[in-house]
């Protein structure tokens, strides 16, 4: 076995291999990683760097965790996979007991899928499917709001900003829906009515087409990394009760423990009726995500015509993801995760305050375990990407955004390394 990294491969890796949104021209460098260790990436020429993203918000506890690992291992000696049409298993039964209790109280059932697009992806026709079965066909759109990311996949890109998510390119395929301007309140700032005004409008006007109203509740993630304020919540909750609507929240970024509640959508003490979750969900050991929803959608569903939902991965439920899944869940129960995220929450706000006062630098935002600096001009990715893999961090700005989402095992002196190298890069961006 290979556990080095040579020239051939990179040249391999350069020639044949997409990575996320790239040029298979003009590829950006990309670094090859050997291994990982706690909040540790080991490059293939020796260097380590600590890492400030959680491979996309997903490692909260960091690389090679030997519970994890055990877990996986231990599973993988007795059932790596199995189709789950027709048969079930333990580790999924133990995922889905946990993931109920932990979640608000009416999400009661669970739909096991392969990635966040696709619980997103399952959310939608889920909603779309309460109403078909309910006698309302024409309630087959979707209200949501502008910033917003939820995936990559046709339907899921359908309801992400339209600029970013470039419905222009795509819409011969993608289907229209409405969009409401993004909430513009910061989420410490005192609530103004008027934030809501636009969804407002749209869920009057419309809500005999739409079927949900879906958002990421307190966190726009990779639309813009936006802090919103939970009265935005309350205020949606009460309108899709008001005006007959399904609410989708997605909470695959936000889900266990990221902004400080187990789940975002504690901030407003409120409940969607259909939740998806996924990153952080394996400890970033596989992929894995699930849509959950109440008892009243899926009783709806399945009295409905043809009675069962519609959708049926090849790897839905894998138990080798459901075993490792369940083992991250119980380590985050079992860790004073609460007070490590409010730790690292307080010291992002000091560490990073003082890139508050750089001309070059539009905004700065905390919350929980993550900090955000947004520039006025789009930041040069290559470049500064370079810049920190020199200074020994891992950061990966994209747009105007420079931030980031630690594991949440991070010890002071590893999180003071990322926020100087990220102040001083930022500052050296203006020079
Ligand atoms: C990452 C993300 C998705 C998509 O998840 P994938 O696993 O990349 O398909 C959906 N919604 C939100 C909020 C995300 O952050």
């Amino acid at each position: 076995m290979k556990t080095s990294f040579d020239k051939e491969m990179l040249k391999i890796d350069r020639e044949h291999i997409w990575h996320p949104y790239t040029s298979m021209i003009d590829p950006l460098p990309v670094y090859p990683v050997v291994s990982a260790e706690g909040v540790r990436l080991t490059l293939a020429d020796g260097r380590q760097l600590i890492d400030g993203m959680s491979s996309w918000w997903a490692a909260i506890h960091g690389y090679n965790h030997p519970v994890l690992n055990n877990a996986a291992e231990k599973q993988i000696k007795v059932l790596s996979h199995v189709m789950f049409g027709g048969l079930t298993h333990s580790p999924a039964v133990e995922l889905a007991s946990l993931l109920i209790e932990l979640t608000p109280k009416p999400l009661q059932k669970v739909f096991f899928c392969d990635s966040g697009s696709v619980a997103v992806e399952v959310a939608i026709k889920m909603a779309i499917q309460y109403w078909y079965s309910v006698g309302l066909k024409e309630k087959h759109k979707l209200l949501t709001i502008r910033s917003g990311y939820h995936g990559d996949t046709t339907g899921a890109m359908a309801v992400c900003d339209p600029i970013t998510g470039m419905h222009n390119m795509f819409s011969g395929i993608l289907p229209s829906h409405y969009f409401a301007d993004a909430p513009n309140g910061k989420y410490h700032k005192t609530w103004d009515e008027k934030d809501i005004e636009s969804l407002h409008n749209l869920i009057k006007e419309h809500h005999e087409k739409i079927a949900a109203v879906i958002l990421e509740p307190i966190v726009q993630g990779a639309g813009g990394m936006r802090f919103y304020c939970p009265e935005y919540l309350t205020r949606t909750r009460d309108l899709c009760n008001k005006y007959n609507v399904l609410l989708i929240h997605d909470e695959i970024a936000t889900g266990f423990g990221r902004t400080g509640t187990m789940f975002a959508c504690e901030h407003a003490d409120i409940a969607p009726d259909i939740m998806c979750v996924g990153k952080a969900l394996t400890g970033g050991y596989m992929t894995l995500a699930a849509t959950l929803t109440t008892a009243k959608v899926s009783d709806a569903i399945s009295s409905g015509n043809p009675g069962l939902f519609m959708h049926g991965p090849t790897y839905m439920a894998n138990p080798l993801a459901c075993a490792v899944a369940t083992a991250s869940i119980k380590l985050l129960l079992s860790t004073p995760w609460k007070d490590r995220v409010k730790k690292i929450e307080k010291q992002l706000e000091a560490d990073l305050s003082r890139c508050k006062t750089l001309p070059q630098v539009y905004d700065v935002r905390t919350l929980g375990a993550i900090g955000v600096v947004e520039m006025a001009h789009p930041v040069n990715m290559a470049t500064t990407q370079k810049r920190f893999v020199e200074k020994g961090v891992w950061i990966r700005p994209f747009g105007r955004l420079f931030y980031i989402m630690p594991p949440y095992i991070i010890e002071e002196k590893d999180l003071a390394t990322l926020t100087t190298a990220m102040a001083d890069v930022i500052a050296e961006v203006g020079q």
